[in-house]
């Protein structure tokens, strides 16, 4: 995961970990690698530029720690800032303070919503919720019938009015039949499109605006790098999102997504996907992820 950024991260900052001392020129120097790492590793330029600046100034204006050498403090400012530039800690899930919880989950075609949807629901179950899905993509042949295929495979229910019905009814529905069940977590998998367009955002804001939901979850494809970016703020500004779920950070991705998202739009990643198998979702820690980078 994220090798790319891992190795040359570790190679900028490298050099400095063995100094005794290290000049301004030292520093100066890793970060024109740790700025040509980030590039390569698709973050946004503005977010490089911010990152390094920041990183720089205090490298320079070092806190004195006795402990660390002037290089192993480095090491240390970086891990701080990419943590704080991921949302600093982990973000958790809003629950109604009367359930049933309504997480709408929201996206394009093919980021994974779907297989979000199922690992989701198999989530709160293993934490002794009683989830519900509700099938909304209307649109996509098949979505229906996958996630009842998912729903089966991790003995979650699904509901669903066929292809016909309008999603707004199909979501408002389900909350209903959640209540009647007992269940206190509803799940929406909402229709996806190839591109971002007005259809959509019309009918996904409709739908929030009729379930009031507690999350609007955007799961987007960590492997289109700045695109994911894109497509997240565009979301974002129709939507108003609560969280991000990042999927497909188990491929061969850059982490220009992961690094991104939270610093252009203001959104944490609350989860990330990591492999195709339905598992229950990994709630996203920044502080993990940092030192995972650094090595
Ligand atoms: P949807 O159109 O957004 O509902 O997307 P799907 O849930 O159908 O997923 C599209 C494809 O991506 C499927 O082949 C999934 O198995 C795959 N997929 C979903 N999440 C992940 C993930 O975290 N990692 C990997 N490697 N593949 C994933």
């Amino acid at each position: 995961m994220l090798e790319g950024i891992s190795s040359s991260l570790q190679k900028a900052l490298g050099k400095l970990r063995s100094k005794g001392k290290l000049t301004e020129d030292d520093v100066q120097a890793a970060m024109r690698e740790v700025r040509l790492a980030l590039l390569a590793a698709d973050v946004n330029v503005k977010v490089v530029k911010q990152f390094v600046d920041r990183v720089r100034e205090r490298a320079i204006g070092q806190e004195v720690q006795k402990s660390l050498t002037p290089g192993q403090q480095v090491v240390k400012i970086v891990y701080e800032e990419l943590t704080e530039l991921m949302g600093g800690s982990q973000e958790r899930l809003r629950m109604a303070a009367k359930p049933p919880t309504v997480v709408m989950l929201v996206g394009l075609q093919g980021a994974g919503k779907t297989t979000a949807a199922a690992k989701l629901a198999l989530s709160f179950r293993r934490h002794q919720h009683r989830p519900l899905l509700v099938a909304a993509d209307v649109y996509r042949p098949a979505a229906i019938h996958q996630l009842e295929v998912l729903g089966k495979q991790i003995d979650v229910p699904v509901f669903q009015l066929g292809n016909q019905a309008d999603p707004v009814d199909i979501a408002r529905s389900g909350r209903e039949e959640a209540i009647r069940q007992g269940a206190d977590v509803v799940i929406i998998d909402t229709a996806g499109r190839l591109h971002i367009d007005q259809p959509l955002m019309d009918e996904l804001r409709r739908m929030r605006d009729a379930l009031q939901p507690d999350e609007v979850l955007l799961v987007v494809d960590a492997m289109t790098g700045q695109d994911a970016v894109t497509v997240a703020e565009s979301f974002h500004q129709h939507l108003g999102l609560t969280g991000v779920i990042l999927t497909k950070l188990d491929g061969d991705t850059r982490g220009g997504a992961a690094l991104t998202v939270r610093a252009a739009t203001g959104c944490p990643i609350k989860f990330v996907g990591l492999g195709e198998k339905i598992e229950p979702l990994e709630p996203f820690h920044p502080d993990r992820l940092a030192s995972r980078i650094l090595g």
